[in-house]
Formats: structure tokens, C-alpha cells, sequence
């Protein structure tokens, strides 16, 4: 399955819908014609019993009766999860960017947080005041979707507790982010989360630890690697966090950037007015977002 979040001119506020090949369907309203209750938005929805089972049904009764049927251009896409408790990411999981940033392999994953406001969906603006920072750095990342309450998760069980995956974008202020004892003001500025443009069901991933991923400014790709690349897989991601506290469903763990990030190379490259970028994953899409001064 691939899920979102939409905004149409014709519906209230933002839902979640299932793409289903040229139509997306509203979730809520597809299920409450057909019986059954489905919250609104994406991160209720996998915060349901059963929520896989009950968006099946929805979907099937869309697809014979056309109640809650939209065409795709008759909607704006939102970001896929509004709201999660948690936005967590990884640090230093890739060996590329490891070994670029002349740092050694962690043992143990590192582990910090951006506030969960500074999510935006595909296609809205990364803003920031040049005042405040000069340094602005993009982080291609494959990003985990929670769909299940996960406490002490044993690795082997660890990826049947997730909803899917998406992409992120892990916008980074370096001045900040270097200038600061930890890392949450440099990567939590308004708009610093792009996220989607839809999440992706983990069966319909072929193998998440072989997915090219890659990242372009202007046109220019920048990253590029494979989640072979990756330190701490998936699996030890999720069992590795469950240990420490307990996953919610929507909860995102932004599981970490390959090399070419701007800081490291040789020249710099930061972020400007007017820049486009581009992040997208094997299997999983493409994220596009542009750059404003505020
Ligand atoms: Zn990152």
C-alpha cells in the first residue's frame, strides 16, 4: 500500500488516503459509508486496531461503489504523518559518511531528536531568516513510519511493528548545529523536517536494506549510495530505540544520511534562496521541496 495525506478544495482539512492507481481514496470517508470507523489522519489511522485490515475494506468498498474516490490533481499532498509524538534520528549510520566526516563507526546507534513541528510535506518550502543562519545543509534519509506500539522489541520481530517508510529530508543549520553543545536548535528550525511524499508498505519493499538512495540541488546529485551502507539496519534501529523508550504509532525515525552531505565537500556546498532539492529512494519516490529566506 501506498498511504498520504491530502487537502482537496471540495473536503475539510487534511486526510489520509490510500493510493490506489489513478484514484486516491479517502480513508475516512470510504469507511464510514462502508461501516466502519477510520480516523482522519494517517497517524490515527495507524494508531487503530487493525488499521491495516479496516484501509483494505475501505479501499475495496471505494473501488465498487466510487464513494470517496478523488482523482490525484484534484489534490494538494501534505506531509504523510502531522503530529507524531516523536521525530527521532540517527547519527554517523552510514560508513560512507562516516569515513567523509573523518569520524569512526559508532558501536551503539547515536540517537537525537527534531521537534516534530518542523515537519512540512512534498512540494512546500525549507525557509529560514539568513540572519539566523548561513549554513544550511540537506540530509537525504530513509525515514521509518511506526504503525504499532513498540516496548522491548526483539530485532527479529523489530520490522513488523513498523507502517512503513518514507523519505526525509534532515534540513540541518551547521552554524547552529556546530555552535551548540547538542543538535536540536540546528535541526529543528521551522520547516527543517520534509518528510513523504507517501509512506510505503514494507511488503511492498522488495529488501530495505537494498534501496539506492540519493539527493539533488538544482538538478545536481550530490548523494548517492544504497542502504547497504548502513551501519545499524532497520531492524536494529527500531529494537535498538524500543529498548530505550517505548515506538507510538507515527512516531519517525530518520535512520540516517550517506556522504555528499554540503558541509564536507570540497567546496562547501550550503543551501540558498531559490535552490530546489530532491531526495529519492529506490522503490519509495521522490521528495521535492525548494528554498526560501524568510
Ligand atoms: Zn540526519
Amino acid at each position: 500500500m501506498r498511504l498520504g495525506q491530502f487537502e482537496s478544495e471540495t473536503t475539510d482539512g487534511t486526510w489520509g488516503g490510500l493510493i490506489d492507481g489513478e484514484e486516491v481514496v479517502h480513508l475516512h470517508a470510504a469507511a464510514d459509508a462502508a461501516g466502519i470507523a477510520l480516523p482522519r489522519d494517517l497517524r490515527s489511522i495507524t494508531a487503530e486496531w487493525e488499521w491495516r485490515e479496516k484501509v483494505e475494506l475501505a479501499a475495496t468498498y471505494a473501488r465498487e461503489t466510487g464513494v470517496g474516490l478523488y482523482d490525484p490533481a484534484d489534490l494538494t499532498r501534505r506531509e504523510p504523518i502531522t503530529d507524531p509524538q516523536k521525530v527521532i534520528c540517527v547519527g554517523l549510520n552510514y560508513r560512507d559518511h562516516a569515513d567523509e566526516g573523518g569520524f569512526d563507526a559508532p558501536d551503539e546507534p547515536v540517537l537525537f531528536s527534531k521537534f516534530p513541528q518542523s515537519l512540512i510535506g512534498p512540494d512546500e518550502t525549507i525557509e529560514w531568516d539568513p540572519a539566523l543562519t548561513s549554513e544550511v545543509d540537506y540530509e537525504g534519509e530513509l525515514v521509518v513510519v511506526m504503525g504499532d506500539r513498540a516496548r522491548n522489541v526483539d530485532e527479529s520481530e523489530a520490522l513488523e511493528y513498523v507502517a512503513g517508510y518514507t523519505i526525509g529530508n534532515d534540513v540541518s543549520a551547521r552554524d547552529l548545529q556546530m555552535a551548540d553543545e547538542q543538535w536540536v536548535r540546528g535541526k529543528s528550525l521551522d520547516t527543517f523536517g520534509p518528510i513523504g511524499p507517501h509512506v510505503v508498505t514494507p511488503e511492498e519493499v522488495d529488501d530495505s536494506g537494498d534501496l539506492d538512495i540519493w539527493t539533488e540541488v538544482n538538478g545536481e546529485r550530490l548523494q548517492e549510495s544504497n542502504t547497504r551502507q548502513l551501519i545499524f539496519d532497520l531492524a536494529e534501529l527500531v529494537a535498538f530505540c524500543s529498548r530505550a523508550f517505548t515506538l507510538e504509532p507515527g512516531d519517525l525515525i530518520y535512520t540516517g544520511t550517506p556522504d555528499g552531505v554540503g558541509y564536507f565537500r570540497d567546496p562547501r556546498v550550503l543551501l540558498d534562496d531559490g535552490d530546489a532539492v530532491t531526495v529519492g529512494i529506490e522503490g519509495i519516490g521522490e521528495l521535492h521541496n525548494t528554498c526560501r529566506h524568510a
